[in-house]
């Protein structure tokens, strides 16, 4: 019997809608159906070697829950020195309840997010009893990076705090706006799975962090990334007069005017940096 708390953490992708339902489902897993069983763990936080979440990996079982086959909340937890106990795969709960997976949709599927957290509630219980699971081969990532403009935004995905949903909102309202750069998924840059290294390599970074612990600065950084503009989220906040969104699950207004206000830095900075480059 386990007594410890079960890590629960989950790949937050980027570049493919299976990363937000799987987030979705990590916030039903640890703020209701598991609350008392279970932990945050926070993918980008882990990889940027954030001391908490490091400790978690070293002193609970965790279950990982992925967008796809790729699994790369499960490659980030090993590359950290740590092991995965049972994985829960959006993709594949999607095909066993007929869910047709769109993959240009943004919106979440609120209903699948739920069916994945209920499974993986079903698996912290069992972990609970003892459960060890025979980890599935990896798959292709399908966040996969689109190189597009001259410049790479990098928003961190952050799990823990609301921020880190607001920074990733952000670079979905930029995208939508029509702003051209490559949007990089920092899971798969930080597991390793697609081919972001390159991109962040070769073009000059904009990073936007939720909070003080820098995820994506330091995982761009820690990639041989330049990091040519920042985007600090809380700063942005006090010098907007905007309010936090209301909870991490939920952004709510707050959490759309905070996305609106990123989004505007975000094509501030991609302009600048193209008349920069064509001096
Ligand atoms: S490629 Fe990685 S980050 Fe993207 S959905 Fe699959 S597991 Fe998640």
């Amino acid at each position: 019997m386990v007594e410890k708390k079960v890590a629960v953490g989950a790949c937050t992708g980027y570049g493919h809608y299976l990363g937000s339902v799987a987030r979705r489902a990590e916030y039903h897993v640890v703020d209701e159906l598991r609350k008392d069983k279970s932990v945050l763990l926070c993918p980008p936080a882990l990889a940027a070697g954030v001391e908490e979440d490091v400790r978690f990996i070293k002193e609970h079982p965790v279950v990982s829950i992925e967008g796809c086959a790729a699994q790369c909340q499960r490659k980030i937890v090993e590359l950290a020195g740590g092991h995965v106990d049972a994985v829960v795969i959006v993709e594949e709960i999607a095909k066993r309840n007929n869910i047709i997976i769109d993959k240009n949709k943004r919106e979440v599927d609120k209903k699948l997010a739920y069916l994945v957290g209920e499974e993986a509630s079903k698996i912290v219980d069992k972990i609970y009893n003892g459960y060890k699971e025979v980890l599935p081969s990896y798959g292709i990532p399908r966040c996969q990076v689109c190189v597009q403009g001259d410049v790479c935004v990098v928003p961190c995905t952050g799990m823990g705090k609301a921020l880190g949903g607001a920074a990733r909102l952000g670079g979905f309202k930029a995208e939508e706006r029509g702003c051209v750069a490559t949007y990089v998924c920092l899971p798969s840059l930080a597991a390793k799975s697609g081919k972001y290294e390159d991109a962040v390599k070769n073009m000059p970074s904009i990073t936007i962090d939720g909070c003080v612990e820098k995820c994506a600065s330091k995982i761009v950084q820690s990639s041989g990334g330049k990091i040519k503009n920042r985007i600090f989220v809380p700063k942005l906040l006090k010098d907007k007069g905007l309010k936090p969104p209301e909870n991490r699950m939920e952004l709510g207004e707050e959490g759309e005017a905070v996305g609106k206000g990123i989004a505007d830095e975000i094509e501030k900075f991609v302009a600048k940096m193209k008349v920069e480059e064509s001096k």
